[in-house]
């Protein structure tokens, strides 16, 4: 019996596998790897630093006692190249692998802004593993940090990394933290508190030119303003890793495009975790690619499955100024209001109705997220 080939060993990988075999330990299946395969939490990447953590001690079970825990196949170090959809097979580094049906959980890339400069190619960023390991060994030598992006991953960072003592200059185009995810009053509760620990902010320009310099690397940005560092890294955003759905024919837009089953364009093929576009929306969190890993092994068992997604906040891991945020759509219609303020701010998001349908808590709001939760309207 041919296996089902699931590609990747990020969490929407390991998920789905865990998912499955809670309810079919038959079932043959094959994980496919370019990497290692060890599990770890992708998460505690951008905190793990202040608390000494090393790519080694982040792992949380090796790969090969995943493999033996799991009951499965396990292909690591192993890069997927092509699909051939006809004869249901992949073109890899370990040879032709036949499979019945195909999971791609391919993850995302870190997106690059094209900078001009002599030391353009020397700006790091952190996705996995090997990059951390990268990154820490870069640390070892530095003492200023430049921190492209100030959005979820940036903060997170810049608050880990000032209170390891480094000093950090958060460099964005938008106008206050986190400007992508929370209304504006509410972003800027963290400018203060993350400033008390060493971070430096600039808005509104982004890094145009990264040169060499005796003291580092001297960057220019789009302002004509200069900041000085020992290592930048570039926390701009992901990309959904589509380029193998595309190759194949399959139906991609910025993900790769299932339904609520996890379906793609082909019958036998279904995306997960931050590749998928699942009814239209990327999802790039564990909470939505954890509900969405159960539904898919249901499906896959041959049980009648759909997802459905609850209201899950987003917690911002920014221990100087925490952040819990449901967010809404960019043209929800509805007006974000003030309901308390102090050592932070709750906010809640109102539809025509007068209905809550996102919420923001920061500072001494932060634990109130799940009653907050509670009070937004059931869709
Ligand atoms: C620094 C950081 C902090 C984060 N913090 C949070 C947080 O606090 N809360 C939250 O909800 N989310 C957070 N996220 C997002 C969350 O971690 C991701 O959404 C999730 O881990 C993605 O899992 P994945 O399995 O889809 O992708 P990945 O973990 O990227 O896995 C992709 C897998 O596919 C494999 N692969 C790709 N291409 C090929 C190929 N051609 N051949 C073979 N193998 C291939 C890779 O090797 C890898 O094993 C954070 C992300 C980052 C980067």
């Amino acid at each position: 019996m041919k296996p089902i080939i699931v590609l990747g060993s990020g969490l929407a990988g390991y998920t789905l596998v865990r998912e499955l075999r809670k309810l079919n330990r038959e079932i043959p299946i094959t994980l496919v790897s370019q990497d290692s395969g060890d599990y770890y939490s992708k998460p505690t990447l951008s905190n793990a630093f202040a608390q000494g953590k090393t790519p080694a001690t982040l792992i949380l079970t090796p790969a090969d006692a995943m493999a033996k825990q799991l009951n499965i196949t396990f292909l690591p170090h192993c890069k997927v190249n092509a699909i051939h959809r006809e004869s249901r097979q992949l073109d890899t580094t370990a040879g032709m692998l036949e499979y019945d049906r195909l999971v791609l959980a391919m993850g995302a890339d870190p997106i690059r802004i094209p900078l001009q400069g002599n030391a353009a190619d020397a700006v790091l960023s952190v996705n996995d593993l090997a990059d951390y390991a990268h990154f820490r060994d870069a640390l070892d030598k530095a003492k200023s940090v430049a921190i492209m992006g100030g959005g979820l991953i940036g903060c997170e960072f810049a608050n880990d990394l000032a209170v390891a003592g480094f000093k950090v200059t958060v460099i964005d185009p938008g106008p206050y933290p986190l400007a992508g995810l929370l209304p504006e009053q509410a972003g800027r509760q963290l400018l203060e508190p993350l400033n008390n620990i060493g971070v430096t902010w600039r808005f509104g320009t982004s890094v145009q030119t990264m040169d060499s310099s005796d003291k580092g690397y001297a960057l220019t940005l789009t302002d004509n303003s200069t900041v000085q560092a020992d290592l930048v890294l570039s926390a701009v955003g992901l990309r959904p890793r589509i380029q193998l759905a595309r190759k194949a024919g399959l139906a991609v837009n910025r993900g790769i495009v299932v339904d609520g089953q996890m379906r793609s364009s082909d019958e036998a093929i279904y995306a997960l975790g931050d590749c998928a576009e699942i009814d239209g929306r990327v999802q790039p969190f564990v909470l939505p690619i954890m509900q969405a890993g159960r539904a898919l092994a249901k499906v896959l068992n041959g049980e009648e499955a759909k997802v459905v997604f609850p209201y899950m906040p987003v917690v911002v891991k920014t221990p100087a100024h925490p952040v819990a945020v449901s967010p809404v759509a960019r043209d929800a219609a509805g007006t974000w209001q003030v309901l308390a303020s102090g050592q932070g701010i709750k906010m809640g998001f109102f539809n025509a109705q007068n209905e809550m349908t996102g919420f923001v808590v920061t500072g001494e709001f932060a634990s109130e997220r799940n009653e907050m939760t509670k009070l937004l309207v059931t869709v």
